[in-house]
């Protein structure tokens, strides 16, 4: 069992024009289970694989909305398999607009997207797997978390006084996040083992580009509204977060659920990327709409001779 079916040695090949395609070794935006990665030699947010091609892009991405339509159609009507796609990122990195982009097209009755905040008091009330929980995809539906339970790897670990909130009994706070890690694991196979395919990206902004996009937000009012002072105070955390980050996608990068490490200063990029590994991991099902048996094929034949008869 290896859900996706892309792994780090492969390059996808995508084919962006009749004349033109773009190689892309997985490589560059895949965390390897099992081994050691180093985000700021090993990822550079600025990749394009090579690509300049902004407006071919946004075009091969419209296509790809297409395709995801289609295949999502097929895995609605199959209902085996749920796909849960988890965005992480700092802020400003673009999740929204990829959430946005990538999944324009598809069937509103078969996607579901989640914002997870700052967990409520409820929520607060329970282990922090609990909320998440709730918000797991029906089969045959895809499932989008923006921002997810490892957030209790990040931020939290960022902030370690965000666990005196969770009521934890002392004895399960020694060594919490290699406790964390592992329980992720298990709780990511178990849900890969019951059908739920489980696709991760970070969203790898670089500081520089991040301090842009603050900048933009202030300077153009009709962006006002996204900008909020919270994003720049945990600015100031940035090397902590990377550190919280570079561990998180060691420890939590698996063969049954891998990180994929998506360069995120070209938002065209970030978005492309991510559809095409969601198209890849779509087509790796092999998709079909459901065979009607010969009973059932007979049955409908009849109801159509009586629809056909009342004219
Ligand atoms: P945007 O800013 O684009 O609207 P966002 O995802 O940053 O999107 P915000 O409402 O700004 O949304 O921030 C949500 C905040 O909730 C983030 O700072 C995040 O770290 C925090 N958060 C999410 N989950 C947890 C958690 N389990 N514990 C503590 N804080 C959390
Ligand atoms: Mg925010």
């Amino acid at each position: 069992m290896s859900y996706p079916a892309l792994d780090p040695d492969q390059t996808l090949i995508v084919q962006m024009s009749e004349d033109s395609t773009l190689e892309l070794p997985l490589k560059h935006i895949m965390a390897p289970p099992g081994k050691h990665i180093t985000l700021r030699e090993d990822y550079d947010p600025a990749f394009t694989a090579g690509f300049k091609g902004k407006k071919e892009a946004e075009r091969k991405l419209e296509e790809n909305s297409q395709k995801l339509a289609e295949y999502q159609d097929i895995f609605y009507a199959q209902d085996n398999y749920a796909l849960l796609v988890i965005f992480q990122a700092m802020d400003a990195a673009g999740k929204d607009g990829a959430v946005k982009h990538v999944m324009s097209g598809i069937n509103p009755q078969g996607c579901q997207v989640f914002s997870f905040k700052t967990p409520s008091t409820e929520e607060l009330d329970h282990d922090y797997l609990w909320r998440s929980m709730k918000r797991l995809p029906e089969r045959g539906r895809i499932g989008i978390f923006n921002r997810s339970y490892y957030e209790e790897v990040l931020v939290v670990r960022v902030h370690p006084e965000f666990l005196n909130t969770q009521k934890l009994p002392p004895s399960t706070r020694d060594n919490i996040w290699k406790k964390r890690y592992d329980q992720i694991n298990g709780f990511e196979k178990y849900l890969v083992q019951n059908g739920i395919i489980v696709l991760k990206f970070f969203l790898n902004v670089s500081k520089e580009e991040q301090r842009q996009r603050f900048l933009k937000r202030i300077d153009e009012p009709e962006k006002n509204w996204k900008f909020s002072p919270a994003d720049v105070k945990e600015r100031a955390f940035w090397d902590d977060y990377q550190a919280a980050y570079q561990d998180c996608l060691n420890q939590t990068s698996t063969e049954w659920a891998p990180w994929f490490v998506i360069p995120a200063d070209a938002k065209w990029f970030t978005r492309l990327a991510v559809s095409e590994i969601i198209i890849h991991t779509l087509q790796g099902l092999n998709l079909r709409y459901p065979e009607v048996s010969e009973q059932r094929r007979q049955e409908l034949l009849e109801i159509r001779k009586l629809l056909a008869a009342e004219h």
